[in-house]
């Protein structure tokens, strides 16, 4: 199966959460099923080879995304982490979801200016959650390499937030 189609196919659906007219896109169902989950990775390695030297995931469902490609790849992780859990000095900032809002954060100092981030996360909808962590990049003057998702959610602008950044998601959904 083509992997645009195996991701959804992997996800559970469940309308109406967390809220009235959300459909979720539950991925932990892909995390579980074994070949999904190495699909995945391994084709996200392949679209970003060579293009960066840390991979970033933002929490929570990001972290397991980025851990395997770092690991396959012999890279280091970053944890782009909801606001208020790291311990040390911070930069962050806020967005808005399609259901709420938030803020993320990274340490300062932590990796070194210039580095080139592949920022990973599971879906991406609005856009809102990984324009922040791009902020986040910028403010520790990283140099973003570029995004990637298992799933884009289509009809939602989320791309339009991405700047001039590459975007690569696995698969494209409404
Ligand atoms: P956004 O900032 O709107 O692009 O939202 C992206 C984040 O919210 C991702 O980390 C997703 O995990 C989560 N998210 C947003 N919409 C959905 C959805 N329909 N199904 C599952 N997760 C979602």
């Amino acid at each position: 199966m083509p992997i645009d189609e195996l991701v959804p196919a992997a996800c559970a659906q469940i309308p109406d959460f967390p809220q009235e007219g959300i459909l979720f896109y539950d991925v932990t169902t892909l995390f579980a099923n074994s070949v999904a989950f190495k699909r995945s990775i391994d084709e996200l390695a392949d679209r970003f080879e060579g293009t960066y030297d840390i991979v970033a995931g933002v929490e929570a469902r990001g972290f397991l995304m980025a851990a395997a490609l770092a690991y396959k790849t012999g890279k280091g992780v970053m944890t782009v982490r909801k606001a208020g859990k790291l311990p040390r000095e911070t930069f962050q900032a806020e967005y808005t979801l399609e259901y709420g809002t938030a803020a993320i954060e990274i340490h300062k100092e932590d990796i070194p200016a210039g580095q080139r981030v592949l920022i990973l996360d599971d879906i991406l909808a609005t856009g809102g959650t990984v324009e922040a962590a791009i902020s986040l990049m910028e403010q520790a003057k990283l140099e973003v390499a570029g995004v990637g998702f298992l799933m884009e959610l289509d009809g939602l602008g989320g791309r339009s937030k991405m700047g001039d950044h590459r975007v690569e998601s696995l698969s494209l959904t409404t």
